[in-house]
């Protein structure tokens, strides 16, 4: 059975992880650590880092496992 999205949000950003793509190359919790460690229960933590460092770390997600939305993105233009 596959494994449910985990969703993470902020007031500035969404982040999302399907457990069934990470292939466990550990590169987010060596760029962000303070944002994402397996150690933790609820391991992703966007509260942790700036939305701006998040959504790049995530670019670097090897296996597309992590995604992000910026909610600034979203945001009326004024
Ligand atoms: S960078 Fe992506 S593939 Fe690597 S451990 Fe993190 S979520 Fe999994």
């Amino acid at each position: 059975m596959p494994r449910r999205l985990q969703v993470y949000e902020t007031a500035e950003i969404t982040v999302t992880f399907e457990p069934d793509l990470c292939i466990h190359s550990g590169v987010c919790v060596r760029g962000l650590p303070a944002v994402f460690d397996v150690r933790r229960r609820r391991w992703v933590m966007p509260e942790l880092g700036a939305a701006a460092a998040i959504a790049a770390q995530i670019g670097h997600c090897p296996s597309g496992a992590l995604k992000y939305r910026l909610k600034t993105e979203d945001a009326p233009a004024p």
